[in-house]
């Protein structure tokens, strides 16, 4: 199910707007805990998914959002995006699948082929500046086939051996941290780029010899092409855990204390 195309659609590029967005938002988001689907849990009374759709819509490099909701929840995403004004952006809502992959995969099928630059961005990031939608979707535009945002690490990260059970892993090496950077989303791609290394992933998966990739991004460093890291932001986190929802709700406070957001 999908909502109608609006006339919008038409003249994605006669308006001078060349990018969409593809929300993958299907995820149960059980490591956040118990309760709703992890894109419907709330951060100052509006779920996570409205923020960021808005946080997209904001952008005006962006006149389509497409989002992929939990495939028995499409009525009530639908529904839920249609009480929230949304900027008078083309939003539309397709089934998700059952990993982000499918769910991008998905999104993407959803986004008409004249549309030059495609933005995957997380639901379960509400607090994106609109700087940083701009700044990927721009360096898509100045020529570069994959972006994505990245922030330096604070801490510093080992390389180890898993062990089941918890045991005491052994450590293997120690990259060096200034050559590491958390990347986050929204990532932009040329739409063309795109839709081919999510082609050859499945064709891949089917022959059992896909490595686990946990971006879009990563599989286009798979498949031989190039990424580049832009500033990312520190309030683009994930909201994974019980904690990221208290920082969410500080950030958020915050933001409506000092410009009424
Ligand atoms: O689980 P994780 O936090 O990595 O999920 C990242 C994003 O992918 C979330 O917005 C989640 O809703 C989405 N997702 C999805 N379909 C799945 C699993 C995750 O759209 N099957």
């Amino acid at each position: 199910m999908a909502i109608p195309t609006s006339p919008k659609e038409r003249n994605l590029n006669a308006t001078g707007v060349v990018a969409a967005a593809v929300v993958p938002a299907a995820g149960r988001g059980e490591r956040l805990g118990p309760g709703a689907p992890k894109a419907l849990r709330e951060l100052g009374g509006v779920p996570l998914l409205v923020h960021a759709v808005r946080a997209l819509a904001r952008s005006r490099a962006v006149g389509l959002v497409v989002v992929a909701a939990p495939a028995d929840g499409v009525a009530e995403v639908v529904a839920l995006l249609d009480s929230h004004g949304l900027d008078g952006k083309d939003i539309r809502v397709v089934a998700g699948g059952a990993t982000r992959q499918e769910s991008v995969r998905l999104g993407l099928a959803a986004v008409p082929a004249e549309v030059e630059v495609v933005l995957v961005h997380d639901a379960a990031r509400p607090l994106v500046p609109v700087d940083v939608v701009d700044a990927v979707a721009a360096a898509v535009r100045a020529g570069a086939d994959a972006v994505v945002p990245g922030v330096p690490l604070a801490d510093t990260v080992k390389r180890v051996r898993p062990q089941t059970g918890g045991g005491p892993e052994p450590v293997l090496d120690t990259p060096d941290r200034a050559t590491l950077r958390a990347v986050q989303t929204p990532q932009g791609f040329r739409h063309t780029t795109l839709s081919e290394v999510h082609e050859k992933a499945l064709a891949e998966e089917a022959g059992g010899t896909m490595p686990p990739v946990t971006d879009d991004a990563g599989l286009v460093e798979h498949f031989g092409g190039q990424v580049v890291v832009v500033p990312g932001h520190e309030e683009a986190f994930k909201v994974t855990r019980p904690i990221d929802l208290v920082l969410a709700e500080a950030v958020l406070a915050r933001r409506r204390a000092s410009d009424g957001f």
